[in-house]
């Protein structure tokens, strides 16, 4: 099976740089059934072609297919296209041999990861499930020049009509990096087959090398159908994350209605207090849930004591502001990135948010409905569980001081709800007793003495000392 990248971008052989890959080299990586080679059929200036060659052991695959899928495949075992085609295993061969790319990283010539370059594909058989109308469908609407064809059951007998095997051609000018993302996900699309048991993790791998141009594809609800492999609760868990950016992002201090000059300094106060508190903690890793457009992480950013700080929100726009903020593609070539973005949704389990000192929620929980919070609960307290949890919330009862706010209206389009502080307490010391933490309240902000303060905060600490110590160690 063999797939070629060639570029003609001046000078070509800059190609070798962007793919950490020797022209001079022939090199070879194991995947899980076979050996994937690399090497540079043709290398000038003017022109540069990088081969990945990917020899699969047959033998090996009908070992390999004895896990939760194992099955289907292993009847059709020792006779079967898979060793000839590109599919899953193909993807799985370009994360391995060309991972670095795929990060945007390359070390010696850091400058061109983000220069979109004339690049060409071949790949020389590929089984499209729903022939030519699918590949346009996939490709075109990323810029991609198609040449396809296609290929008869039998040579010797033409009779036998056209196979589902076609050799595609693409030619687009885009980034090496964004070529590899479109490649990796969508060539397993086309065969709709994948050579393992598809789970949360597959999902968790879409979003992420889809995220710079899966939300805006016209095909993306197909394209996580066929990649998830019809599994109905991944797909609606990836579409939930992709659709949320269709509605308005949620910029708390721009939206909120109250005293428009207080806006901001009523909100960068709630931050700084919701930064001291993890300082206070001794927090040394740290996830910011619902990050929105990052202005929390640009105050953990200055502090040392933060080793490792992620932020994660539902909303793809908002992720592109704070990565903009925060000035993260400026930061590519340093060696050990201390602060992260990724996209997810608080209502579904996420290994990626898991064994965090602390995690704030800063002015997020207002924004789900009643069984997503039940979701995000568990999310964060059951499963995530860090040693502290910061959520700040409106206090309702402080709305009726604001004369910009009729009476009953919340503060915010998007707020499902607003809590008066006993009503968050209610909360909070449920949340406390059901997954052992202990809670304290504290008011943010000038407190008035009937009203409360602006904005309540709880603070959740966990009960098992044993586990919080280490933080110390
Ligand atoms: N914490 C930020 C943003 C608050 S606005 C700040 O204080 O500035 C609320 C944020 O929660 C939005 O960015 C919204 O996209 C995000 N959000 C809403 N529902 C979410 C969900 N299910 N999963 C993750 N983030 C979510």
């Amino acid at each position: 099976m063999l797939l070629t990248i060639t570029s003609t971008h001046q000078p070509a052989s800059d190609l070798g740089y962007l793919l950490h890959k020797h022209p001079a080299k022939v090199q070879e990586f194991e995947i899980s059934t076979g050996v994937a080679h690399v090497f540079y059929p043709e290398v000038s200036e003017q022109r540069c072609t990088i081969c990945l060659l990917l020899d699969l052991d047959p033998v090996g695959l009908v070992r390999k297919s004895n896990g939760p899928r194992g099955n289907d495949f292993a009847l059709e075992q020792y006779v079967n296209d898979r060793p000839y085609v590109a599919s899953s295993f193909m993807s799985a061969a370009i994360a391995k041999a060309f991972s670095s790319a795929m990060n945007g990283r390359c070390k010696e010539k850091p400058e061109l990861v983000a220069v979109p370059m004339p690049l060409e594909v071949e790949i020389a058989a590929i089984p499209v499930r729903g022939g030519e109308a699918v590949v346009k469908e996939l490709f075109e609407p990323l810029g991609y020049e198609i040449t396809l064809q296609r290929h008869p059951v039998d040579t010797a007998f033409p009779e036998w009509g056209e196979s589902r095997y076609f050799t595609l051609r693409l030619k687009h000018t885009v980034t090496v990096q964004q070529l590899l993302s479109h490649l990796y996900i969508l060539i397993p699309v086309c065969d709709n087959d994948k050579h393992y048991w598809v789970g949360q993790s597959e999902a968790e791998k879409l979003l992420e090398k889809g995220q710079d141009w899966l939300p805006a594809h016209p095909a993306r609800e197909f394209i996580t159908m066929r990649y998830l492999k019809n599994q109905r609760s991944l797909t609606s868990q990836v579409m939930e994350v992709l659709l949320k950016d269709e509605a308005t992002v949620i910029d708390e201090e721009d939206e909120e209605k109250p005293e428009p000059e207080q806006k901001k300094r009523v909100h960068d106060l709630r931050l700084q207090t919701v930064r001291d508190e993890l300082l206070n903690a001794n927090a040394k890793t740290v996830v910011d849930l619902g990050c929105g457009e990052g202005k929390l992480l640009r105050l953990l950013q200055a502090e040392k004591q933060f080793e490792k700080i992620l932020g994660m929100d539902v909303s793809y726009r908002a992720l592109e502001i704070a990565k903009d903020k925060l000035k993260l593609d400026k930061q590519l070539v340093t060696p050990k990135q201390r602060i992260e973005l990724i996209q997810g949704s608080l209502t579904y389990r996420d290994k990626r948010i898991e064994g965090f000192d602390a995690a704030a929620l800063v002015e997020v929980i207002e924004h789900l409905d009643e069984p997503r919070l039940a979701a995000l609960e568990k999310i964060v307290f059951k499963y995530a569980k860090p040693l502290d949890v910061i959520v700040t919330t409106p206090n309702a009862e402080y709305n009726k001081k604001f004369d910009t706010l009729p009476a009953g209206q919340m503060r915010h389009s998007d707020h499902r709800f607003e809590w008066t502080r006993a009503e968050f307490r209610q909360w909070g010391d449920r949340i406390a007793e059901q997954y052992n933490y202990e809670v304290v309240y504290k008011p943010v902000g000038e407190e008035d003495a009937e009203a409360g303060a602006l904005t309540q905060m709880a603070v959740f600490t966990i009960k098992q000392r044993t586990v919080a110590l280490n933080r110390f160690l």
